[in-house]
């Protein structure tokens, strides 16, 4: 079966492993070089993005996730894992970096106190019927993308929620709070497509 790990640094990492194994994933928590080399994609969950950033460093996967990054593996982000694939962090806190990756700017925590978690229905043509049930939990926004980037979901207001360039697949919600399982195939037929080569 297909081999995909979930960054177990920070976040809500076992929603994503639960439902990665429900989709019939063979899933492996990755907090180290030798873990992230033996899976065929990636998914960053949500959680705080800074965090998972110094994280990151500390547990010597910065450079190597860089790297794999570089090297086509595909990645899905929620939320702060869609920080951590844009190449721009626009709000970030203690001078954090991203992994990068996606030709786009992000604003972290966008919306402001009022609205800072919301659900909605979003229309994901990709996806088809029925639309998307999205929980925002202090969500970013994408404010920029460059020309390689699809553009999957946007709110009403035209605010840009859900991306994609090549193998790397970005929402700012958390379709694994929701038992929406659609993004996560999506990134599941990346891999086998990639592992079928
Ligand atoms: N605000 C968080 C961050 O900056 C993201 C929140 C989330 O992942 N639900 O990383």
């Amino acid at each position: 079966s297909t081999r995909v790990g979930v960054l177990a640094l920070q976040g809500d990492v076992r929603e994503h492993a639960a439902l990665l194994a429900g989709l019939g994933a063979d899933v492996v928590l990755v907090r180290r070089p030798q873990e992230l080399a033996a899976v065929d994609g990636l998914v960053i969950p949500g959680g705080e993005s800074s965090v998972i950033d110094k994280l990151s460093r500390i547990f010597g996967m910065r450079e190597p996730i860089r790297a794999a990054i570089t090297a086509g593996l595909p990645v899905y982000g929620t939320c702060a894992g869609l920080i951590l694939l844009a190449d721009t962090v626009l709000d970030g806190i203690d001078g954090q970096q991203s992994f990068g990756g996606m030709d786009i700017a992000v604003r972290r925590n966008a919306f402001g106190r009022q609205t800072e978690s919301f659900e909605t229905e979003i229309a994901v043509p990709v996806l088809g019927d029925p639309p998307v049930h999205a929980t925002f939990i202090r969500a970013p926004i994408v404010e920029r993308v460059g020309a390689d980037v699809d553009v999957l979901a946007s709110l009403a207001d035209g605010t840009i929620v859900a991306v994609q360039q090549g193998a790397l697949l970005g929402t700012s919600f958390h379709p694994e709070v929701d038992g929406e399982t659609r993004f996560h195939a999506r990134f599941l037929e990346t891999v086998r497509g990639r592992v079928a080569g």
